[in-house]
Order: C-alpha cells, then sequence, then structure tokens
C-alpha cells in the first residue's frame, strides 16, 4: 500500500531522515518507537507530505505522491492523521467536527454525513456526544472524537502520532481500544507510541527509528524479545 524508498528530510543544514526504506502492506499495523528527537513525527508526517521530503520515492496505492505532478490533497484524503493534541474545531459540535470535511470535500449529503457520523460515534463510545463543543470533553474524549473525525473520510491508512501523550494516565486505555479495535477490522495503521504493551500487543511490526533510521524491525516477539541493535536495547531497558 505505502512503499517508501531512501526518504530523507532535512531542515536546512540539519538532516534529520537519513534515508528510509519500507514496504507497508494493507491491513498492516506498524508500531513506530525510538528516542524522542529521533524523526519518527518527521517520518509520519512525509508520508502524508504534511512535510515535503527532501528526497526519496513515496508511492501510495501505486501512485508516486512525491512526484511533482500528483496532486496531494486526493491522496491526504485517504490518509487519516491524528495528533497528540487532538486538533479539534473548538468552535464545532462534536458531531460538526466529524462531518465538515466529508460535507465540504467529499460533498456528501448532511443525510448520509449525519449517518456516518453516528455510527462513528457508536463506534467509539460517545453515541451521547454528538451536540456538545470540545471543551466539555476529558482528553480521552476528545481524542476518541479525533479519531471519529479522520475515519469519516473513509481513509485507507491512519497515521497516529502519539496519540495518548498527552492523555492522563486514566484516560490512555479508551483511546487505545478504540485504536485496537480499528486494527482487528482490519485498518492499515502507522502508529508513534510510547505504549510498549499496546506496541507488543497490537503491532504486527515494530519499526525502531534511531537518528533517522529505521535501525531494527521485526514482530514485536523479536523486536521486544531479543533485540539485535545496541541502541534498541538501550531505549527498551529505559522505557519497559
Ligand atoms: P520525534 O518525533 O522522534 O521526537 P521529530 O521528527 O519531531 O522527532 O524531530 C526530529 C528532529 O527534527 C528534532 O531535532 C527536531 O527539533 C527537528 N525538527 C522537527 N521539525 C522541525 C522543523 N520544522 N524545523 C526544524 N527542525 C525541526
Ligand atoms: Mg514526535
Amino acid at each position: 500500500m505505502i512503499t517508501v524508498k531512501d526518504l530523507h528530510k532535512s531542515y536546512g543544514q540539519l538532516e534529520i531522515l537519513k534515508g528510509i526504506d519500507i514496504e507497508i502492506s494493507k491491513g498492516e499495523v506498524v508500531v513506530v518507537i525510538g528516542p524522542s528527537g529521533s524523526g519518527k513525527s518527521t517520518f509520519l508526517r512525509c508520508l502524508n507530505l504534511l512535510e515535503q521530503p527532501t528526497s526519496g520515492e513515496i508511492t501510495f496505492e501505486g501512485e508516486s505522491i512525491t512526484a511533482p505532478k500528483h496532486d496531494i490533497n486526493t491522496t491526504r484524503e485517504k490518509m487519516g492523521m491524528v495528533f497528540q493534541n487532538f486538533n479539534l474545531f473548538p468552535h464545532k459540535t462534536v458531531g460538526q467536527n466529524i462531518t465538515i470535511a466529508p460535507l465540504t470535500v467529499k460533498k456528501q449529503s448532511a443525510a448520509e454525513a449525519d449517518l456516518i457520523a453516528e455510527n462513528l460515534l457508536q463506534t467509539v463510545g460517545l453515541s451521547d456526544k454528538k451536540d456538545v463543543y470540545p471543551n466539555q470533553l476529558s482528553g480521552g474524549q476528545k481524542q476518541r472524537i479525533a479519531i471519529a473525525r479522520a475515519l469519516a473520510m473513509q481513509p485507507h491508512v491512519m497515521l497516529f502520532d502519539e496519540p495518548t501523550s498527552a492523555l492522563d494516565p486514566e484516560m490512555v486505555g479508551e483511546v487505545l481500544e478504540v485504536m485496537k479495535k480499528l486494527a482487528l477490522g482490519g485498518m492499515t495503521m502507522v502508529i508513534v507510541t510510547h505504549e510498549m504493551g499496546f506496541a507488543r500487543e497490537v503491532g504486527d511490526r515494530i519499526l525502531f527509528i534511531d537518528e533517522g533510521r529505521i535501525s531494527e524491525q521485526g514482530s514485536p516477539e523479536e523486536v521486544f524479545g531479543n533485540p539485535k541493535n545496541i541502541r534498541t536495547k538501550e531505549f527498551l531497558s529505559k522505557v519497559l
């Protein structure tokens, strides 16, 4: 579904991504771990061109999205993204947050968009929150709404950048539960997280990114159970 070839990203003189190669299959759940500042967010943001790669090629569903003539908007519609800080529209209700992109970008009818929103609210367990504003929600609820909003565009892949890092500990579980449900439903997902228990349980593959490179990857059993790289071992010894 996604192929990344020799992806580099620099900010000025500073090279952040130093050659990333990876193929992600449909339905795969890839969990990205690694030290702070190693380039995890930059990698994720390059996948949907929130950041323009300095060099390298990314193809998505057979199309080169880094080609100069490519229309990124159509690709972004197929890639849902969830951020650490929710990024909900504060002056719109939960229902409006979820339906705005389907109405304006996908030109869905109000009835169709509402129906999809109601189904999604049910999926994330917040059917009773349709008419409230984001500031009336807890952090965990906000993030579940942010996930529902991304799903409303019926994306082919979901990208998560530390979706639980801004949450109080007691709210982490409810968000991970929703993500697990998505994974079991066959969604293709790329998830940056420090939740190692979740990574181990839900990930099909773990990528350890260190200093702008994938320095180790494998199944959760391989990476957590028998890390080969000294840097992976060091990192895991700090976070496990
Ligand atoms: P991670 O998500 O693994 O913590 P990031 O991808 O956010 O790492 O950042 C990697 C490095 O790139 C950091 O040193 C960060 O300061 C730098 N960086 C990220 N975004 C920018 C930017 N827009 N301009 C300059 N430097 C940046
Ligand atoms: Mg980050």
